[in-house]
């Protein structure tokens, strides 16, 4: 049995339990349990602090789990990233007090800087050869500098709205996160069967999430030229409409190159342009 370790409630876990969902498994969850077996898949599931994952997975209590990057990388614990999960994603950057003069990274040589990422703020100065004194605080970053114990703070930001609120401004950013799926070094034989079979059913369901499936009506003459703006998996589905000297054409297009793909094809003379969801993808 594979075991998972998930945020018992926080910011990665919505997500991380609709991933699980998606991936077709399922498990009955009385509130508040620490600990549950999944009805359809050989897997239990252990609900932590987000903080606490990396280390059960690098001593083998779990054998995989789901935290942010950033917590990953500055717990430096003996894990494995498996796979990038592409949710919950934010940044973990420098902010100091909004209207003070900042000419660049230098402007932080000899000052305090707040922060409960050491580690990661600590490389990040190393690096870029500035001398500063970090306070290691475990929350509330943020007001560190309006009460005088810094003289910048280096905090998540999603949204910059918390930053806003405590008159700060951002300023450098140290580190880009997002949720992954971290894995033990050393799994056995049959477990590590278990996790490929995991990866690929996210594999499956990210696929998915990052394509659409496109439906659309037009003149014969055109086929050759919307072909090639819709390659697809190999290449379109043509089928001749009722109406004739016209088609139905079906692909897959990328979320990303949506507007740009949609527009191509109404210059190329595409009608009736139908864009649907993919449930799951598999090449
Ligand atoms: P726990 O009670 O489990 O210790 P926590 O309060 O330490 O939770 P959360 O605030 O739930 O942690 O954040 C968990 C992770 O979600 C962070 O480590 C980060 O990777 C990501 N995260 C944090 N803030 C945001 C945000 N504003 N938007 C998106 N993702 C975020
Ligand atoms: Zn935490």
């Amino acid at each position: 049995m594979l075991r998972i370790a998930l945020q018992k409630s926080g910011r990665l876990s919505d997500a991380s339990l609709k991933l699980i969902k998606e991936c077709g498994i399922s498990f009955t969850n009385g509130t508040g349990k620490l600990k549950t077996v999944a009805d359809n898949f050989p897997a239990e599931f252990l609900f932590l602090r987000d903080d606490d994952i990396p280390r059960y997975v690098a001593d083998g209590v779990a054998d995989v789990g789901i935290v942010g990057e950033n917590v990953v990388v500055e717990d430096r614990s003996a894990v494995t990233i498996a796979q990038k999960l592409g949710f919950s994603k934010c940044r973990l950057s420098i902010a100091i007090p909004r209207g003070e003069s900042y000419q660049g990274i230098e402007s932080l040589q000899g000052r305090h800087i707040a922060t409960s990422y050491p580690n990661i703020l600590g490389d990040f100065l190393k690096k870029n050869n500035i001398k500063a004194t970090i306070h290691e605080i475990s929350g509330s970053v943020e007001i560190a500098p309006s009460i005088g114990l810094a003289d910048a703070i280096c905090d998540i930001v999603s949204t910059g709205s918390t930053l806003m609120s405590n008159g700060l401004q951002e300023v450098e950013v140290v580190f880009h996160s997002q949720a992954v799926l971290i894995q033990t070094p050393t799994l056995s034989n049959e477990k590590q069967k278990l996790l490929q079979k995991l990866l690929f059913r996210i594999e499956a369901v990210q696929n998915a999430r990052n394509n659409k499936y496109i439906l659309l009506n037009a003149p014969n003459e055109v086929i050759p030229k919307i072909t090639e703006i819709l390659p697809g998996m190999k290449s379109p589905t043509i089928l001749p409409l009722a109406m004739e000297g016209w088609s139905s054409l079906h692909s897959v297009i990328q979320e990303d190159q949506f507007w740009e793909i949609i527009e191509q094809l109404k210059a190329a003379g595409a009608e009736g342009i139908l864009v649907v969801p993919i449930e799951k993808m598999i090449y």
